[in-house]
């Protein structure tokens, strides 16, 4: 279960202001995408969201809880970047099983998580592979599986497709929605992609200059009348 409520969100840094003001409410197993300009804060919203940056004024609720001061590993949210950031020393499995580890679950427990893992992302064969050794597009679903391991009840996907060419932007992103369609957790995902935001979205938020302009789905804010 994931309900998100962002309540009068600012972020500051040192004398400026980057997001004045986010309301919204996100529902349990929603895919809500953030599309906007670059540097309207998109990211900045996803590290509040996260924990890995402190929100300046106003409140995150997670499930009826104030996550403002919750450390990061304890508010049930995944994080996917753009750049993978997987461990170039360690191979697939270990990747998926460095996190996993933290939480402090037994060997069976990280061993069956990692199977589950690599057979909805079609790792299997990789599990012994550096990172180097990998796509790109098999590197962002390491990064994608190394989130699920840990079993969130919230994704957080930051322009996920936006390192990959055109072919496996299409293959990944199918990936990622089926992932949702068969865990059903809440994603929210950020890009600047027309397509990804069409075709993903159970509703999209547009963002511009640190404020929300528009919240509808796909067909309310992209079908011409
Ligand atoms: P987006 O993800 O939409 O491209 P960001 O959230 O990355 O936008 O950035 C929003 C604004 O906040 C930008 O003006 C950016 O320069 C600024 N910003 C982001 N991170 C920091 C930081 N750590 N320190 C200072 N300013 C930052
Ligand atoms: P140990 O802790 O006993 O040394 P690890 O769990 O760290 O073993 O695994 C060592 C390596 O073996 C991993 O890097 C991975 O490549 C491989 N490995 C371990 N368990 C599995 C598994 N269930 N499926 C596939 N490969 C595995």
């Amino acid at each position: 279960m994931a309900q998100l409520s962002l309540r009068g969100i600012k972020k500051r840094y040192r004398e400026t202001e980057v997001l004045h003001g986010i309301d919204l409410e996100i529902g349990d197993r929603e895919f809500v995408v953030f599309v906007g300009p670059s540097g309207c804060g998109k990211s900045t919203l996803l590290r509040l969201i996260a924990g890995l940056d402190p929100i300046t004024h106003g409140e995150f609720v997670l499930n009826g809880s104030r996550m403002n001061d919750v450390a990061p590993s304890r508010r049930g949210i995944a994080m996917v970047f753009q750049s993978y950031a997987l461990y170039p020393h360690m191979d697939v499995y270990e990747n998926m099983a460095f996190g996993a580890r933290l939480m402090g679950l037994d060997k069976a427990e990280v061993e069956q998580r990692i199977a589950d893992a690599a057979r909805m992302l079609r790792l299997g064969e990789l599990l012994k592979r550096r990172p180097r050794e990998l796509s790109g597009g098999q590197r962002q679903r390491v990064a994608i599986g190394r989130a699920l391991v840990r079993k969130p009840d919230v994704f957080l996907l930051d322009e996920p497709l936006s390192n990959l060419d055109a072919a496996l932007r299409s293959e990944v992103r199918l990936e990622i929605a089926r992932l949702h369609r068969e865990i059903g957790g809440t994603m929210i995902y950020v890009t600047h992609d027309q397509v990804e935001a069409m075709t993903l979205a159970d509703k999209i938020v547009v963002m511009n200059n640190g404020r929300i302009e528009q919240v509808g789905s796909p067909r309310e804010l992209y079908e011409t009348p």
